[in-house]
């Protein structure tokens, strides 16, 4: 699957890159309830957020992780 990040987010996930596997653990579905994590499709920047698209792991049903950004 092919990733769609603008040129901003991707600088911005990749600045924290250290991170990433924390960030998007533990993330609970909310179709299906579970646990889950997600690993991005999409990505960007809007309005002081870093939002990040993936699917669950489980039901497939699209996750948004929103993060502060920049994070300060
Ligand atoms: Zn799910």
């Amino acid at each position: 699957m092919e990733s769609q990040f603008t040129e901003e987010a991707r600088i911005a996930w990749s600045s924290i890159s250290s991170q990433q596997q924390h960030l998007l653990h533990d993330l609970k579905c909310p179709h299906c309830k579970s646990q889950t994590h997600i690993t991005p499709t999409e990505g960007l920047v809007d309005n002081g957020y870093l939002l990040l698209n993936g699917p669950c792991q489980s039901c497939g049903t699209n996750i948004t992780r929103v993060l502060n950004w920049p994070s300060s």
